[in-house]
């Protein structure tokens, strides 16, 4: 019994648990269709995984919506405002809101792009154990043979990602949620004579300071003497705990389940495990990327372990639950056959990790096996000399010389674009994209599968820039753009177009509740074989007047919201992207466009988990952005957009970035999250948003006025710019005139006085 899966996606295949719940979101079926769907994909998942040669198999990892938000439910820790409700009516409330109470909060899994529901907690708080869903599940399992282990979320790294009401410090109440977590812990202990249970604790991986560490000790003591029935493994990913580790080995835990392909400091740690008389949870195969595990290597870095800690104390797994991956290849038809050899999603790598785990023990292959075995090598060998990823002429352009600034300094250019670009005080813009309308979604999609022609799809989008244009003048906005109709998605959309990029076909990921996202995968060396929005702009640019702002997506965003090939550091990625970029910039401006937005909205996302390895990461992110805007001239104008509010620790990095003009979500926060700018001195120019535009709701101009009067308090007026806080696409057009219109009429009042 040594191989294990931290945990396998739940949304299932055929993303069947996304449609049965928006069926009954839509009253369209009941609650007892979503359950018996459940049961299916749970049943289904740990045959699969039971088929594979999994040995120890995940239970409580799936989840109807999260399992964050089913920590909470178990706890007991209900915000106020949904008390009285039950069930799944309170479980949909708490997720999504109602009409009497809005959703709780979301926000990114370390750095995932899966979206937790964020804890609400206050000190006044009484919490309950409800354990019925996790009991029903490892009965569900023993039922159908199922070798169970139990998932549950730690309590120290629940409350490490929870908030408080009150805004105090979470682990405060470390007091009052422990004794709940030894309840659920007794209860499980009931099930068996032996129950294994993995209790997640990922917030160890950020380096926790010392403080954070000594609850550590405490905590695994006493959940560990609930019961002898217990053997209790603490796990971690997405970085190395070594700190953790040290105090873990120090309580009477079963074993550690870490991650050594993005904690290779891991390693470091292993003595100590062996030393203890711990078991070491192995996690070797990849859980959040879909490339192909290297067997052979991996199979010598496990010898290389088990010359620290015996074999038969180490467990062979998945880095992290596979919830990050799509499901199986098998959906795959369209893809190029190699690249396909280069895949494995969640399916195939329980594949890995039973031969890996077979090798590795010096037990024989089935023929099956064998054949994995084989495939993988050839794989490896392929992907290492394919023409299709190694690109001369891309590697020979990083390696030359390469403009990495402009030519002036941003004073300079602001003064010259002023002067060529002459826009009044508080210039109005957007973010980029307009209300993508049902019949623009079907057209690109008719276009897509080939059911109408170019010529059709193109006068299509064309009429909507028309009437996208028409309305901006009419509306009085200073800076227009075309709309964005042409993209499905601002990463996607480039991507399409640049060489070294693959397209899955059912490449689902969970990235919230019921949604799914596809994220393209970068493969080989990126290159730019042509203009990517040149004619667009050109077409939108000969039917104004005004100055139409040109659309591109950042370097660093185009990376974060993909799948990258891990056989190239991020950063070398990052700036063959950066190069191709840099030619649309070129190309941009060589048409006439004048000012062109360079969108970073993911600039954030990629931050490392570890302080320490912050400067790296920023030192090519600002690099990479700096080249593909250093073609444009000192008239051009640069702007960037960052859909964050929180830039406190990252102002430098901004300001390093050198763009002409920011935009940033603010309309939530009034002028708080402005205030840096201003205290750092930053002096290019910025574009708070001054409305949410995350809700239906119009803001009317004394609203606008309001906010705007704020702004001002902050930053000098020839400083400010004015937009809606993100891009417009996923509101209604209803919605977006009048928000716009009050917007500009606002700032003509502040203009007057
Ligand atoms: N230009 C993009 C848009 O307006 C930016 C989107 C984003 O920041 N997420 O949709
Ligand atoms: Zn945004």
């Amino acid at each position: 019994m040594s191989s294990y899966v931290v945990g396998f996606p739940r949304i299932g295949e055929q993303r069947e648990l996304k449609f049965a719940l928006e069926s009954f979101w839509s009253g369209k079926s009941d609650f007892s269709e979503v359950k018996s769907v459940a049961k299916d994909l749970r049943s289904r998942h740990w045959k699969y995984q039971q088929d594979a040669g999994v040995d120890l198999i995940s239970v409580n990892d799936f989840s109807l919506y999260d399992n964050m938000l089913d920590m909470i439910v178990t706890l007991g820790a209900i915000p106020a405002r949904f008390r009285g409700l039950k069930g799944e009516e309170l479980y949909f409330a708490m997720a999504r809101g109602n009409k009497d109470a809005v959703a709780m909060e979301m926000t990114k899994w370390f750095n995932t792009n899966y979206h937790y529901i964020v804890p609400e907690l206050t000190p006044n708080d009484e919490y309950s154990l409800d354990a019925s869903k996790i009991i029903k599940e490892y009965k569900e399992a023993k039922e159908l043979g199922i070798n169970a282990k139990i998932n549950i979320i730690g309590p120290l790294t629940f409350l490490a990602n929870a908030k408080r009401v009150d805004r105090g410090d979470t682990f405060e109440l470390l007091g009052k949620i422990l004794p709940i977590y030894e309840e659920l812990l007794g209860e499980i202990a009931k099930l068996d004579n032996e129950v294994l249970v993995q209790i997640d604790e990922p917030f160890f991986v950020r380096g926790t300071d010392a403080k954070d560490l000594s609850l550590l000790k405490p905590t695994y003591d006493k959940l560990c003497s609930v019961s002898e029935n217990l053997k209790i493994v603490v796990a971690t990913y997405f970085e190395h705990s070594s700190e953790a580790t040290k105090v873990l080995v120090n309580t009477p835990i079963y074993g550690l389940a870490l991650d050594f392909l993005y904690g290779k400091e891991n390693m470091e740690t292993v003595d100590l495990i062996a030393s203890k008389g711990k078991k070491l949870f192995a996690g070797v195969v990849d859980g959040r990327n879909i490339w192909i595990n290297n067997i052979e290597s991996t199979v010598e870095l496990l010898e290389q372990i088990a010359t620290k800690i015996s074999k038969d104390n180490i467990f062979v797994g998945s880095s992290c639950s596979l919830l990050h991956v799509p499901f199986a290849l098998e959906y795959e038809e369209k893809l190029d056959r190699n690249i396909k050899s280069w895949f494995a999603y969640a399916k195939e790598k329980l594949i890995e990790i039973d031969v890996i785990e077979k090798l590795f023990r010096g037990e024989e292959l089935n023929s099956a096996e064998s054949a994995a075995l084989e495939a993988n090598k050839v794989a490896n060998q392929t992907r290492k000399t394919a023409d299709i990823i190694h690109d001369k002429a891309v590697q020979a352009r990083v390696a030359g010389e390469i403009k990495l600034d402009r030519d002036e300094p941003f004073e300079n250019r602001l003064k010259r674009q002023h002067e060529s670009l002459n826009y009044p005080k508080l210039p109005t813009t957007t973010i980029g994209s307009f209300p993508q309308t049902p019949e623009v979604r079907k057209a690109r999609r008719d276009f897509k599968k080939g059911e109408i022609s170019k010529e059709a799809y193109e006068s299509e989008m064309k009429r909507y820039i028309d009437d996208c244009i028409a309305f901006q003048e009419e509306a009085d906005i200073d800076v227009l753009v075309h709309g964005e109709p042409e993209r499905n998605d601002m990463v996607e959309y480039f991507g399409e177009q640049l060489k070294g990029y693959a397209f899955s076909q059912n490449g689902w990921v969970q990235s919230y509740g019921s949604r799914c996202v596809k994220p393209p995968v970068i493969y080989g060396d990126i290159s730019r074989p042509k203009p990517m929005t040149v004619d667009w702009m050109v077409y939108s640019q000969s039917k104004t007047t005004r100055i139409m702002k040109g659309m591109l997506t950042g370097p660093v965003t185009i990376l974060n919201w993909s799948f990258v090939r891990d056989d190239m550091e991020r950063g070398d990625v990052s700036k063959q992207i950066a190069l191709a970029i840099a030619d649309e910039v070129s190309d941009l401006q060589d048409v006439g466009i004048k000012i062109i937005q360079v969108d970073e909205a993911a600039f954030k996302e990629g931050y490392p988990l570890r302080a320490e390895k912050i400067p790296a990461y920023e030192e090519w992110a600002v690099r990479d952005f700096k080249i593909c805007v250093a073609p444009a001239k000192s008239e051009t104008q640069i702007h960037t957009h960052m859909c964050y509010s929180e830039f406190n620790d990252i102002i430098r990095t901004i300001e390093a970035m050198d763009a002409d003009v920011i935009s940033i979500e603010t309309a939530r926060s009034g002028n708080e999250l402005l205030k840096i700018f201003a205290k750092v001195g930053y002096k290019q120019e910025v574009g708070p948003g001054v409305y949410d535009i995350h809700s239906p709701r119009v803001p009317s101009k004394e609203e606008i006025v309001t906010q705007i009067e704020k702004l001002i308090e902050v930053l000098p007026i020839k400083q400010l710019w004015i937009n809606p806080d993100c891009g417009l696409k996923t509101r209604k057009w209803e919605e977006v005139k009048p928000s716009l219109i009050n917007m500009v009429e606002a700032v003509k009042e502040i203009r007057e006085r």
